[in-house]
């Protein structure tokens, strides 16, 4: 059972009362109905205070781990507590693959849906996209089912729900045929040329990640390409004016990649390639901060330079900060609803007093372009201003208190954003 009372990055204590972490669905089921306020908690990746609550709260991480494949149907049904990097490898066994990963397997699959969490690549909507339907425990102890399908009106607002709606305990995905995948860093992409190309660069590969310091004058180019999209030669040794790296990198420039995906183009399994970071090496406690804002797909070059402009408050606190683009979903509380969006990813040292002013100052410069924060990462808006910028929040709000009129999934965080 789970008796870690911190979140992974250690940066903060949850305040529940108890934490749970039941052995059967009955056990949760009574686990809720014997609650007034309770929260599910996932693996704890989370920054922000989504999963804290000063009442109960529940781990799935001892419920009995299932996966189940439907190869007819290309879909698979998982226990929601599992970590994505449990489900990829049986998944691969049968011969299918998620459409793609963030950059961590060790996160839990149903706290990583419930935040909009998602990975790179032109073509590649969030994690949530793939979800079909879930079964969750609701405030009074039922296990319902919801399916995009026959709930489809407010399915949107079901998946990507900060766990306000319930307890989810398994969900049905949508997979694809399993790949190959090579990776390939370049080195010393002019910034300059991104902000020139920034389309054809990001349409370099299944999937890419842009790495930068906001101090070099260049960035270092992740691309994860399909095997079977490219010349089996492999891609040119230079591209857009950088050079294929001869070693491999840890996204923070200095550190040992040991615990990093392989590399320098040798083919591998999907789930062993889109996540930047291997199931196997169990990551330490980070001593990290992180934030997310994504911007509309045309505004990457201006956003970019827009927080260039306050990069000597961005750069002492940085450890690195990654651009990704994420394709349009149609989640309500997606930072991707209905829009193909980059991602302006930044992980910091975790010295909160020294972060925070400096998330302040990067909404203020990111404002013009509607920016939404990753509801998992740090931010500073005030309650309520998330309204203006997520045009469903309401829709969901109504859903919550439809589906939950006593509030017993709420949090303060809930409470404050959502209302
Ligand atoms: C090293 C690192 C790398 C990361 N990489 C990425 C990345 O590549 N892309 C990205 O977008 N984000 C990334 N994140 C952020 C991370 O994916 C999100 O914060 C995610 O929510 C963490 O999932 P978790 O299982 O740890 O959830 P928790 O932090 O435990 O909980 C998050 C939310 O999910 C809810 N929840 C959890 N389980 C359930 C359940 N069974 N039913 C209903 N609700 C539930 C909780 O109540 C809470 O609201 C990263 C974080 C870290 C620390």
């Amino acid at each position: 059972m789970t008796t870690d009372r911190t979140n992974w990055a250690g940066s903060f204590s949850y305040d529940a009362r108890r934490v749970h972490a039941p052995r059967s669905e009955d056990e949760l089921r009574e686990i809720v109905a014997a609650s007034t306020r309770v929260r599910a908690l996932g693996s704890r990746h989370s920054f922000s205070q989504v999963a804290n609550t000063d009442g109960d709260l529940v781990s799935l991480a001892d419920l009995p781990r299932t996966v189940s494949v439907d190869a007819a149907g290309s879909t698979v049904t998982v226990a929601a507590g599992m970590r994505y990097g449990e489900v990829c490898r049986e998944l691969h066994e049968h011969g299918f693959a998620m459409h793609n990963l963030g950059s961590l397997p060790h996160i839990s699959m149903a706290g990583a849906v419930a935040t909009a969490t998602h990975g790179s690549g032109d073509g590649n909507a969030s994690l949530a996209s793939a979800v079909s339907a879930l079964e969750m425990v609701t405030a009074d102890g039922e296990l319902v089912t919801v399916d995009r399908d026959a709930d489809a009106e407010r399915f949107g607002g079901m998946v990507v729900a900060l766990g306000a709606l319930g307890i989810v305990v398994r969900m049905t995905l949508d997979v694809v045929p399993t790949f190959e995948v090579r990776q390939d860093v370049y080195e010393g992409l002019a910034l300059d040329t991104f902000e020139k190309n920034a389309d054809e660069i990001f349409a370099g590969a299944y999937s890419v990640s842009l790495f930068t310091d906001f101090v070099a004058p260049t960035m270092t180019a992740w691309l994860k390409s399909r095997v079977d999209d490219v010349d089996p030669a492999g891609p040119d040794p230079d591209w857009m004016g950088a050079r294929r790296a001869a070693s491999a990198h840890h996204p923070v420039p200095g550190m040992s990649a040991e615990s990093c995906t392989g590399q320098l183009g040798v083919p591998g399994p999907w789930y062993d390639r889109l996540p930047h970071f291997r199931l196997d090496f169990t990551p330490s406690n980070g001593a990290e901060l992180q934030s997310e804002y994504l911007v509309p797909r045309a505004a990457a070059a201006d956003a970019l330079r827009a927080l260039h402009g306050i990069g000597e408050h961005i750069a002492p606190v940085l450890q690195i900060c990654e651009l990704r683009t994420v394709a349009a979903d149609e989640q309500w509380l997606s930072p991707a609803y209905r829009q193909d969006v980059v991602a302006f990813h930044f992980t910091w040292v975790r010295d909160a007093a020294a972060v925070m002013p400096v998330l302040k100052l990067m909404e203020q410069q990111l404002a013009p372009y509607y920016a939404r924060p990753h509801w998992g990462k740090l931010f500073t808006h005030e309650p309520g201003h998330l309204r203006s910028l997520f045009p469903r929040l309401s829709d969901f709000r109504a859903l919550r208190h439809e589906l939950d009129p006593r509030g017993t999934f709420g949090n303060a965080f809930v409470d404050q954003h959502i209302g």
